[in-house]
C-alpha cells in the first residue's frame, strides 16, 4: 500500500477520499486553489499545496501543477476524483511519466471511452448491446441527416466527446436536424473542443441503469450491481438508487456480465461504470465512466464494501479483495445531491456565505458525504454540488422513509438550494412507486418547484 497520496480535486470527493486513506494509514495532500484556502477537504488532509488562484483552468486542471505538487510532497500516487482531470488520458500519461502512480485506469482504457463514437464501436465488437444510431467517421450533415433518416426520428444528436448532458439535442422533426446539428456541434466544441456528433434513436420514456465494474491488473474483472439513476433534471442525476427498483434478475445477471465484458474488452483496471438505458425489456450501451462517480456511496452501503479502497489496492498493484460470488448486495440505499442552486430562477447556480448548516447524525442507516461547513463561502467558480445525503435501510420503502427523514432533518441558510425541490421530489408518489423514466422530473418540473 501507499505511504502517501495527493488528492487532485477539491469538495466533498476530496473529503470522501481522504477518509478512506486516513483508515488505511495512508497520509494524504490536498491541493488548492486561492479561494479554498479555507476549505474542507484542506483542512481534513496532512498536507495542503496552494496550487493557483480560484479559476479551475488556472488551478484544478493544471496537470503540471497538480504533478510538481506530488514531486514535492513527496505522494507517491494520486487520485483525481471524478471531474476535473480524473478522465484526461495525458494526465494519466504524464503522471506515470513522472515514475508516480495514477489510480486510476490506464491511459488508453481513458482514450477508448472518452469518445462515445470510439466506445459504441469498441462495445458492438465486445457484444454488448447498443442504442441504435450512428457513431462512424463521416461528419458531413448531408450524410448525417441520411443516418437519421435510417434511424428513424425521434434522434438524439449527442456530442461524441460529450458529458454533463452537454452538447445534447432532441430532434422530433427533420426539419429540425440542421440546426440541432449546427448547435449541438457549437456547444461540444465550446465545452470540448471537439465537434463530433453521433445520432441516437431517441427512446421514449427510458430508465437509466448503470453497472459498477472493478478489474485489477491480475485479469480479474467483477461487477459490483447497478444503480438506477433515471431521475434526472435535463440529463443530470439528482437522486440515485441501488439496486434499480424491479429490474427482472435475469436482465440485472445479463446487464453485469455484459458490463464486465465491456471492461474486459478495453483491458480496463480500476473501478469504472457501464452505463445503459433500459426500456422494453432490453438495456442498451450509451458511455463508459472511467472513474469513481459521484453515485458511488449507494454501491458502498448495499454492498458493505469501501471503492475507494479497493482503487487504492488495485492502484499499489494488489488483485481484487474479492471474487464475484463473495459481492453479495443488502437493502436498499438513496443518494441525494444538495445542489447550492436556485430552483425558483431555472436553478441558476447559487453563491454566497453559509450561515447555518446542519445535517442529521450519521448512523448506519445514514451516511452525510460534504465537502462544506458551517460559514464556508460558496464560489461561482466550482461545481454546485455541496454536499450528498446517503441512506440506507433492509428495503425500499423503509430507505425512503430514511430519505425523507433525512432531508427534513438539513438545513442550510444563507444561499439558495436545491433542498426543497429534493424533499418534494422525495415525497412525490410516482418515485414512492419506483421505476420511473429518465424524463419523469422535467415533465413533473413545475408540480415539484
Ligand atoms: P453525458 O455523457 O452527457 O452524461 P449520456 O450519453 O451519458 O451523456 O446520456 C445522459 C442522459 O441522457 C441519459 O442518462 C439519458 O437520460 C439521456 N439519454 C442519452 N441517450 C439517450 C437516448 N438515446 N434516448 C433517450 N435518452 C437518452
Amino acid at each position: 500500500m501507499f505511504s502517501k497520496i495527493l488528492i487532485a480535486n477539491r469538495g466533498e470527493i476530496a473529503c470522501r477520499i481522504i477518509a478512506t486513506a486516513r483508515r488505511l494509514g495512508v497520509a494524504t495532500v490536498a491541493v488548492h486553489s486561492e479561494a479554498d484556502r479555507r476549505a474542507r477537504h484542506v483542512a481534513l488532509a496532512d498536507e495542503a499545496v496552494l496550487i493557483g488562484p480560484a479559476p479551475a483552468a488556472e488551478s484544478y486542471l493544471c496537470a503540471d501543477k497538480v504533478i510538481a505538487a506530488a514531486k514535492r510532497s513527496g505522494a507517491e500516487a494520486i487520485h483525481p476524483g471524478y471531474g476535473f482531470l480524473s478522465e484526461n488520458a495525458a494526465f494519466a500519461e504524464a503522471i506515470e511519466a513522472a515514475g508516480l502512480v495514477f489510480i486510476g485506469p490506464p491511459a488508453e482504457a481513458i482514450r477508448a471511452m472518452g469518445s462515445k463514437a470510439t466506445s459504441k464501436a469498441l462495445m458492438d465488437q465486445a457484444g454488448v448491446p447498443l442504442v441504435p444510431g450512428y457513431h462512424g467517421a463521416d461528419q458531413d450533415p448531408v450524410g448525417l441527416a441520411r443516418a437519421a433518416q435510417e434511424i428513424g426520428f425521434p434522434v438524439l444528436v449527442k456530442a461524441s466527446a460529450g458529458g454533463g448532458g452537454k452538447g445534447m439535442r432532441v430532434v422530433h422533426d427533420p426539419a429540425d436536424l440542421g440546426a440541432a446539428i449546427e448547435g449541438a456541434g457549437r456547444e461540444a466544441k465550446a465545452a470540448f473542443g471537439d465537434d463530433r456528433l453521433l445520432i441516437e434513436k431517441y427512446l421514449g420514456r427510458p430508465r437509466h441503469v448503470e453497472v459498477q465494474v472493478f478489474a485489477d491488473a491480475h485479469g480479474n474483472a467483477v461487477h459490483l450491481f447497478e444503480r438506477d439513476c433515471s431521475l434526472q433534471r435535463r440529463h443530470q442525476k439528482v437522486i440515485e438508487e441501488a439496486p434499480a427498483p424491479d429490474l427482472p434478475d435475469e436482465v440485472r445477471q445479463r446487464m453485469g456480465a455484459a458490463a464486465v465484458a465491456a471492461a474486459r474488452a478495453i483491458g480496463y483496471r480500476g473501478a469504472g461504470t457501464v452505463e445503459f438505458l433500459c426500456q422494453d425489456g432490453g438495456f442498451f450501451f450509451i458511455e463508459m465512466n472511467t472513474r469513481l462517480q459521484v453515485e458511488h456511496p449507494v454501491t458502498e452501503m448495499i454492498t458493505g464494501l469501501d471503492l475507494v479502497e479497493w482503487q487504492l489496492r488495485v492502484a499499489a498493484g494488489e488483485p481484487l479483495p474479492l471474487a464475484q460470488e463473495a459481492i453479495t448486495a443488502t437493502g436498499h440505499a438513496f443518494e441525494a445531491r444538495l445542489y447550492a442552486e436556485d430552483p425558483g430562477r431555472d436553478f441558476l447556480p447559487a453563491a454566497g456565505w453559509i450561515s447555518h448548516l446542519a445535517f442529521p447524525p450519521a448512523d448506519p442507516h445514514t451516511r452525510i458525504d460534504s465537502g462544506v461547513v458551517e460559514g464556508d463561502r460558496v464560489s461561482v467558480h466550482y461545481d454546485p454540488m455541496l454536499a450528498k445525503l446517503i441512506v440506507w435501510d433492509r428495503d425500499r420503502a423503509s430507505a425512503l422513509r430514511r430519505l425523507k427523514s433525512a432531508l427534513a432533518a438539513t438545513r442550510l441558510a444563507g444561499l439558495e438550494t436545491n433542498l426543497a425541490f429534493l424533499n418534494a421530489v422525495a415525497g412525490h408518489p410516482a418515485f414512492a412507486r419506483g421505476g420511473i423514466d429518465t424524463g419523469f422530473l422535467d415533465r413533473e418540473r413545475e408540480t415539484l418547484i
